[in-house]
């Protein structure tokens, strides 16, 4: 695995907002991001799973989290400005965003993807952020350096059969990341996307049922670039999608 260099404290005094920071990839993200001193807004849908990674990150001695309870697929644009603006308030800037929150949906032959599931699909994965991150830019040009990371998929560079909405989301996700990067390339955000690749969590073990868990990376293993992206040491990567297991 590629080595990044972050210094111990390399978010400190930073405000991070990660989405389905309750469980997998995201509660490992917003704890490391807690560890490396980031006050970290913990956002998703189950609040027994959000409170429980609150606790972890105050017994570990880190910076009090915030607590966002939102459902992705019933979200509106009134929502994401209502948030933005209580973060205005309670932080008075936003350094960085992790939309790692994601429905994987039902692996099956497109010919028989549901309408309804096509929809939650594209809402959660793919309209939600494009919500939020517009009600968010305001916010995150009060910070000096700040980074949004979008999370990609191998199935959002090549298509794969079965995959069906799923893959579409994340296609068009790096293309969301690619057209910010562009259109912010002379300001202080940048805009990037990580592939987390297999890593060991229940949506992994949704998608292949038959594979051992001990054979993957853990979400823990791929944690320096998300990291690293979020730290003022990544300024200047901007417009990337960068595998955390590459080949
Ligand atoms: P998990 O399913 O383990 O976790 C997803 C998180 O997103 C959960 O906390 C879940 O909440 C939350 N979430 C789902 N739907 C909503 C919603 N409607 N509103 C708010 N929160 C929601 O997934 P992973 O940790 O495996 O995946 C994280 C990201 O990495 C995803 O974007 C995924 O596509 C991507 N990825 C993962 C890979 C892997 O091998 N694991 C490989 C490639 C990409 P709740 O806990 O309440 O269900």
């Amino acid at each position: 695995m590629q080595q990044y260099d972050t210094a111990e404290e390399a978010l400190q005094g930073k405000v991070i907002l990660v989405t389905g920071a309750g469980d997998g990839i995201g509660k490992v993200a917003a704890l490391s991001y807690a560890k490396a001193g980031a006050t970290v807004i913990l956002l998703g849908r189950t609040v027994s799973k959000l409170e429980a990674v609150y606790d972890e990150i105050v017994e570990a001695g880190c910076p009090e989290p915030a607590i966002v309870p939102l459902d992705l697929n019933g979200a509106t644009s009134t929502h994401y400005q209502q948030f933005a603006q209580t973060i205005v308030e309670q932080f008075g800037k936003l350094d960085g965003v992790l939309h790692n929150a994601s429905l994987l949906g039902y692996l099956r032959p497109f010919a028989q993807i549901e309408e309804k599931e096509w929809q939650d699909i594209m809402q959660v994965n793919l309209t939600s952020q494009f919500l939020l991150t517009q009600a968010l830019l305001p916010v995150l040009k009060l910070a000096p350096c700040a980074s949004v990371v979008f999370t990609s998929s191998g199935v959002g560079r090549t298509g794969r059969a079965y995959w069906g909405a799923y893959a579409v989301s994340k296609f068009a996700t790096e293309g969301m990341m690619q057209v910010l990067a562009d259109e912010y390339a002379n300001s202080p955000i940048r805009f990037n996307c990580i592939n987390p690749g297999a890593t060991r969590t229940k949506m992994r073990a949704k998608a292949y049922p038959g594979e051992k868990p001990e054979s993957l990376k853990t979400p823990e293993d791929i944690m320096p670039l998300y990291v690293y992206l979020m730290a003022d040491n990544s300024k200047g990567v901007n417009g990337q999608s960068i595998d955390a297991q590459p080949k």
